[in-house]
């Protein structure tokens, strides 16, 4: 068996392989064309190669000069899926890849219509030719066809073709741009090579079994190598891909468990298909079963009857054009248990500015603000308790005080007695008398009014009021207190302030500690002149301001930061309460309070409250 009938079926074999490969490429993956067309190029270059073979060992003219015509086909397809394969890559003339199909066509047309082939006008003989290793092969000889020019020519037209395509990519300047020029003119170079060679095999200038698949083999293979380029780039981004996803599930994996430790729950609402998608915890949050469908408004169903509309309503303004939501409301679960959620949220819009989901993570704040309503009760203990404290502090000048009503009362009501057994009638007397004792007995159960008011422990009410009634109210309770302690107190209340919301217990609360405060500073001092205490009231222009200032002992400098401090004091008897609860108090009420030392002794408190009406009067 002599050696070209065993390479030239192995070189048909291999390629035909690789060709089915590139075809199952493209039968996976329809959008990369390029493998159709490399298996195009390699199954006619298997044509090619199985005419190479036949004309080769042949003895009969007419097998020869059939098949060099027919081998025209092969070359065109050839030509064309070469064209197909490039501009595949975005590149490459389509006037110039026209240009080269019409040639090719033409020379096919040329091929049947003129002469016995496009090479011969007419095959006159076949020549036995020995090649390489003994071998004998056939060669056919005869009158060249003048048309035989088109194949070269359109050859020439293809490099064109492939060499422009590659200065294109060259110019683009990116790595894969210029590996795949550099692909190209190797693929252009490869043909020329092929070509060129049965071309001078046919018009005799070289004596050589005809090497045309062998030639197109390198073209291939190049071709070849930047299709695998990419199914190894694809494989590998694949593998990496794979890499990532793995990471994500277990970042998602982490997330859950994150989420699940810190009772987080996680949910999309995509608002145009009114579709939420929630992570599981989120349904146990919200107390929704795990396989039920959610939508806004099942949402909205789960939630306190008086956080549900107000919820609806902020959603749908925020809805307008807000970036985030931020809520806390109450869900009521399906063991009617109450559980409180705080949420924050991201909207997103499209670029008409339409909303069309939000993320969100809801947060079970139920612990929270249980621990904020016990924290309240203690904080209303404990502002009551200092209440209690400080009137106690009163309570001798307030006993003083009721004991005038009633020793009034008294007095006037054995005058009475005494009228009324004389035997002259003093019915008029006795009128009068009777009139006194209501006005005492008045007296006395307005002090006791106010002081009930200001014991009791009720909620707290904001209500608009006059701070300077407030003034005027705690220093008819104190007034005793201050007689007794020889303090004279001035007041100078202004009747531009506006109403303040407050509300008046704590309000008394503040003012009572305060002048209680002024009036132990005072008390200390010998000079009668200093035992003066000063309550003004003013409006500031942004908020009423009420300011207590006494000329006592003033507060030490190291004190000073810290005597708003819970139990600091520096009195014997003192619990260091009072400022703190006052500070608290004023701070509830959105207002400030601070002091200061007076430039001429003593010290001056200040507190300031908004107005009822905003910042303008
Ligand atoms: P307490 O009166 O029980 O000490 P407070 O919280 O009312 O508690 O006051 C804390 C401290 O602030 C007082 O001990 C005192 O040192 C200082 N202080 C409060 N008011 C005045 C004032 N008008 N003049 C000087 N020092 C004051």
């Amino acid at each position: 068996m002599n050696w070209i009938n065993i390479v030239w079926p192995m070189i048909a074999s291999s390629i035909l392989t690789l060709a089915l490969l590139h075809l199952i490429v493209w039968f996976k993956q329809k959008q990369q064309r390029a493998h159709l067309f490399f298996s195009i190029t390699a199954i006619s270059v298997a044509f090619i190669n199985g005419m190479e073979l036949i004309v080769m060992r042949s003895v009969s003219l007419n097998e020869v000069v059939f098949l060099l015509r027919w081998v025209q086909v092969p070359l065109l397809t050839i030509w064309v899926a070469i064209i197909c394969y490039v501009r595949c890559f975005n590149t490459g003339r389509l006037w110039l890849a026209y240009m080269v199909c019409i040639l090719r066509v033409c020379a096919l047309i040329l091929d049947f219509t003129t002469g016995q082939n496009l090479f011969f006008s007419e095959i006159t003989s076949l020549k036995q030719v020995a090649i390489l290793g003994g071998e004998t092969i056939t060669i056919a000889q005869g009158v060249l066809n003048p048309w035989y020019i088109l194949g070269p020519v359109s050859m020439l037209a293809l490099l064109v073709f492939m060499i422009d395509a590659s200065i294109t990519l060259w110019h683009q300047g990116t790595d894969t741009a210029r590996r795949r020029a550099v692909i190209f003119s190797c693929i252009a170079f490869f043909l020329l090579v092929s070509v060129g060679q049965a071309v001078l095999v046919n018009v005799g200038l070289i004596h050589s079994p005809y090497l045309a698949s062998i030639s197109f083999m390198p073209t291939l293979f190049v071709m070849s190598h930047e299709l695998s380029y990419d199914v190894i780039r694809s494989a590998k981004l694949a593998q990496s891909l794979q890499i990532s996803e793995n990471e994500l599930r277990r970042s998602e994996q982490r997330m859950e468990l994150a989420m699940t430790a810190a009772e987080l729950g996680l949910w999309e609402w995509d608002i145009v298909h009114d579709h939420i998608w929630c992570t599981d915890q989120a349904r146990v949050l919200y107390g929704i079963n795990k396989t039920e469908r959610i939508d806004f408004e099942r949402v909205l169903k789960t939630l306190h009857h008086e956080d549900c509309e107000p919820t609806r309503l902020t959603i749908t303004t925020l809805l307008a054009g807000c970036d985030n939501y931020e809520g806390e409301y109450r869900v009521i679960l399906p063991d009617n248990q109450i559980r409180w959620l705080a949420v924050r949220s991201r909207i997103e819009y499209n670029h008409h500015q339409q909303p069309l989901r939000i993320i969100g993570v809801s947060i079970d704040i139920t612990k929270r603000k249980q621990a904020d309503l016990d924290m309240q009760k203690q904080r209303n203990a404990l502002t009551h308790l200092s209440r209690v404290t400080v009137l106690g502090e009163l309570s001798g000048a307030l006993a003083h005080e009721l004991n005038q009503p009633l020793a009034a009362i008294l007095s006037n009501a054995q005058a009475a007695q005494r009228f009324l057994t004389s035997e002259n009638n003093h019915l008029d007397e006795v009128h009068d008398i009777l009139q006194d004792i209501v006005d005492e007995d008045k007296r006395a159960a307005d002090i006791i009014q106010r002081l009930r008011l200001i014991l009791k422990n009720a909620d707290i009410q904001f209500r608009p009021l006059n701070v300077n009634y407030v003034v005027l109210d705690v220093l008819k309770l104190v007034n005793s207190d201050l007689k007794h302690r020889g303090v004279t107190v001035n007041s100078d209340l202004s009747s531009d302030i506006p109403l303040v919301t407050a509300d008046n217990v704590l309000l008394q609360q503040v003012l009572l500690n305060l002048i209680m405060n002024a009036c132990d500073a005072v008390s200390d001092t010998d000079c009668i002149e200093h035992r003066q205490i000063h309550i003004h009231t003013q409006w500031t222009g942004t908020a009423t301001q009420v300011a207590v200032k006494d000329y006592g002992t003033g507060i030490k400098k190291d004190d000073m930061e810290h005597i708003f401090e819970r139990f600091f004091t520096t009195k014997a008897q003192g619990m260091g309460l009072g400022l703190a609860i006052c500070r608290t108090i004023i701070d509830a009420h959105k207002g400030q309070l601070w002091a200061e030392n007076n430039n001429g002794g003593g010290a001056s408190f200040y507190f300031t409250l908004p107005s009822y009406y905003g910042e303008t009067t």
